[in-house]
């Protein structure tokens, strides 16, 4: 019989979505998209995402500050309502307590919290605390709107399509692994390090961009953020219309820190780039023919926009154009799995180097 790590995150999820037989026609999308989107009256669906954090899988609490921490539950769940094109309002906050954790841990995470909601006009409804043996758990559920006739979804891309992504990918990964190995001596000036080790802990969802997408006219055919890494997110997207992707190598984008703390330090800015996940930004497709009104939007709002691929009709292809001509395929599972997961078994290994 299988375990759950035999069959991983994304073929649990399948089978769970399998099971379910009837939906209420109330219910416009369920499992598998970053939100559930509802019927609702008037001309705006609501939207829900859940997300959990997990003490020694999502984060170390050697490494990361409660307050980071706060913020961060709400960005990721953010982050999905931005996906979908969509504004947060209200959010659900469960918290699984070991008996241990100091009271100034949970002043210091509300404030990280708090700050968080002001920022997104977001109000804290309800949600339940419980204890937790060993680990501290974090859930939040957001609920959001978003215009019925401006929701981006997974699905809707086409052979043509242009793909997009916001800011630079793989400087989650790379702060991670900064903040996991201390007593390595990073070549890399503080204002890098601090960068890249922000983009892991205190990410910035892309709300103003996705807001910018909807109140405009371009034709997005479909959007995700990337949380599991950009090989694995692509696949997302390509899945239910039967697509693939062509990815151009040069085309990846990179930030200053990334690029020069690679360099020094003798690293393949690559893997981290394709799989690292955690980046939080946009990836979205869009037709062809706006893309030059697309670039000149993002100009104006200076936000950093990659024109990296195009989607082909080269069902579950999602291939690697490298910039010495080779081509290289890119598999489904690439990225974060939480039972095949690269990142935790890092943790555990730095953490038993550390006893
Ligand atoms: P994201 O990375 O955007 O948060 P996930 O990969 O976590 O998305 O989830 C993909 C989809 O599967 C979402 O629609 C989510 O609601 C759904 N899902 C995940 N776990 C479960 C579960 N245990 N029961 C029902 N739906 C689930
Ligand atoms: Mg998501």
């Amino acid at each position: 019989m299988s375990d759950a790590a035999q069959l991983g995150e994304f073929d649990l999820i399948d089978k769970i979505q399998s099971r379910l037989k009837r939906r209420s026609a109330r219910i416009k999308l369920g499992i598998g998209d970053d939100c559930a989107v509802i019927d609702a009256p008037g001309n705006h669906y609501e939207i829900v995402t859940t997300d959990a954090l997990i003490e020694s899988v999502h984060f170390d609490l050697s490494t990361t500050a409660p307050r980071q921490l706060g913020r961060k539950s709400q960005s990721v769940n953010i982050s999905d309502i931005a996906a979908m094109g969509g504004t947060p309002h209200t959010a659900f906050l469960t918290l699984g307590i070991p008996p241990k954790l100091p009271a100034r841990f949970l002043d210091q995470f509300f404030l990280g919290f708090n700050e968080r909601c002001r920022e997104y006009k977001i109000e804290l409804a309800g949600g339940d605390t419980v204890s937790s043996p060993k680990h501290l758990f974090i859930n939040v559920t957001l609920l959001g709107q978003v215009k019925k006739n401006r929701l981006f979804t997974r699905d809707g891309a086409r052979p043509g399509d242009r793909i997009f992504v916001t800011g630079s990918l793989g400087d989650s990964a790379l702060g991670l692994k900064i903040l996991q190995s201390p007593e390595k001596k990073w070549a890399a000036s503080a204002k890098n390090r601090a960068e890249l080790i922000k983009a892991h802990v205190d990410p910035t969802p892309r709300l103003r961009e996705s807001r910018i997408l909807a109140q405009s006219k371009l034709r997005v055919t479909s959007m995700i953020d990337v949380s599991d890494g950009l090989a694995q997110d692509l696949h997302h997207l390509c899945r239910r219309g039967n697509l693939g992707a062509r990815l151009d190598q040069d085309k990846l984008p990179k930030s200053k820190a990334m690029e020069k703390v690679c360099q020094t330090n003798n690293l393949n800015p690559l893997p981290l780039i394709l799989s690292g996940g955690e980046d939080y930004e946009l990836l979205f497709t869009l037709k062809s023919e706006d893309v030059k009104k697309l670039l000149r939007r993002f100009h104006e709002i200076n936000t950093p926009l990659a024109l990296i691929g195009e989607v082909t009709a080269k069902s579950g292809e999602i291939f690697l154009q490298r910039n010495d001509g080779s081509k290289e395929l890119l598999k489904r599972d690439s990225g974060f799995d939480h039972f095949r997961s690269f990142r935790k078994k890092r943790i555990d290994r730095n953490r038993k180097g550390r006893l």
